[in-house]
């Protein structure tokens, strides 16, 4: 950029730095799973259906074939047909036959009446309108034809998605190997809860945060032990954390003297991608790659890590699986109070969700530092405040993403 003194860090946006991160995904390799646990995965090929769905004619309706030709009228009952066997034999004409919902309509027959629409004198029925041919009848493929996709690549697999591959008779499925991720939370002061904090010292919260924000996004998580601000453990840890897919690490990346996760990374071969990103929470973001790892670090205050996950670690896993669209999806809706925007950096509120007769409704949550990780709690959903812009006033449409 030019016209900026030459002293000032351009921030990359957020646009940018998610293009950034996402140039430098290399899709993992692909893996055949039984769909009982593709719950969850990406599907890395087409599922296409194994059979005609409908697989043969089916009455939608408990009821009886006939011709709709032969209605109105009285029509002898031949037998009856039961779900799950084949048809006995062929409808001739001015015949009807007993049929349940889901059993085969026999050849001959080209229309269902329902029950209800007949009386039933158990050997022969009375029909008192004219059938319309192909009434209640489920047509041969008329859900999906065997061969066609059914699931496209891409696409997370979730309940329709796995009811689908069911039903048209797909077992197993090829999807993306789940990344591994590692997670390392960084800083002198940090005690796990159930200890008693001596002076100085804070409860560690990101590991946690971030092992169930990874497993949310498809990953295996190991979370390491956390270290304090020393190279040596550091680059224990560091090293130990490369072996996964995705490293991310929790404080460490500002510019004070205890920052150590930048220069050791750096020792040890992680070439820096990018570090600072014009947002708020988050803004000494650091991304880095090590062959085809990723490493992310994130600035250590929790909402800093909520956030930053958010807009680009979950994306890179999300990529990693192949995911068609893995950017962030951001919803609009309407502010319940005024904010305050940001004047050099877009911004990330949290706020609680809601919605009346028009849609979507956010309530800002009071406390925007990024320390102030207990009133996050009550949040469930970022309202995007861009950069400069003036005053937002109660009502006003905003971009959110849901958490
Ligand atoms: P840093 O990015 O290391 O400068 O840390 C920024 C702030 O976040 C400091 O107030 C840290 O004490 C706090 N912090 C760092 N790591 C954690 C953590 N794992 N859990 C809770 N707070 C943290
Ligand atoms: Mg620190």
């Amino acid at each position: 950029m030019t016209g900026m003194a030459a002293t000032a860090k351009r921030l990359l946006s957020i646009a940018e730095a998610q293009r950034l991160v996402l140039g430098r995904v290399q899709p993992l390799p692909l893996e055949t799973v039984p769909i009982e646990r593709a719950g969850g995965r990406v599907l890395g090929e087409p599922g296409r259906a194994a059979v005609d769905l409908p697989p043969f004619p089916s009455s939608s309706m408990d009821g009886f074939a006939l011709r709709a030709a032969d209605t109105p009228g009285r029509l002898p009952v031949a037998l009856r047909i039961a779900a799950g066997s084949p048809a006995p034999r062929a409808l001739e004409a001015g015949e009807a036959m007993g049929i349940a919902t889901g059993a085969v309509v026999p050849a001959g027959a080209d229309a269902v009446i329902p029950l209800e629409y007949v009386v039933d004198h158990d050997n022969s029925i009375d029909v008192s309108d004219r059938v319309e041919v192909g009434a209640n009848i489920r047509p041969i493929g008329g859900d999906t034809r065997r061969g066609e996709v059914v699931v496209g690549t891409g696409t997370r697999l979730g309940a329709a998605q796995l009811a689908a591959l069911a039903a048209s008779g797909v077992a197993e499925v090829r999807v993306a190997r789940r990344p591994r991720a590692a997670v390392l939370a960084t800083g002198s002061e940090l005690r796990a809860p159930g200890n008693e904090l001596e002076p100085g010292q804070i409860y560690e919260a990101n590991g946690i945060l971030l092992a169930a924000q990874l497993e949310s996004a498809g990953a295996e998580v190991e979370v390491l032990e956390p270290v304090a601000d020393d190279e040596h453990a550091h680059r224990e840890a560091l090293s130990r954390g490369l072996s996964a897919d995705v490293l991310v690490t929790s404080g460490g990346v500002s510019v004070g003297p205890h920052d150590l996760v930048r220069s050791v990374a750096a020792d040890l071969g992680v070439e820096e991608v990018f570090w600072g990103v014009s947002v708020k929470p988050g803004k000494p973001i650091s991304f880095g790659v090590h062959d085809r790892r990723l490493v992310f670090g994130l600035p250590g205050n929790p909402v800093s890590v909520l956030v930053g996950f958010e807009l680009f670690v979950r994306p890179a896993l999300l990529a990693l699986q192949g995911l068609a669209e893995p950017l962030p999806r951001f919803e609009r809706g309407r502010l319940t109070h005024a904010l305050e925007p940001n004047p050099g950096r877009d911004e990330l509120v949290r706020a609680r969700l809601s919605s009346d007769e028009e849609g979507a409704v956010l309530e800002p949550l009071s406390g925007r530092e990024s320390h102030m990780i207990a009133r996050a709690a009550a949040a469930d959903a970022l309202v995007l405040v861009p950069q400069g812009t003036k005053q937002l006033p109660a009502g006003q449409p905003v971009d959110f993403l849901r958490l």
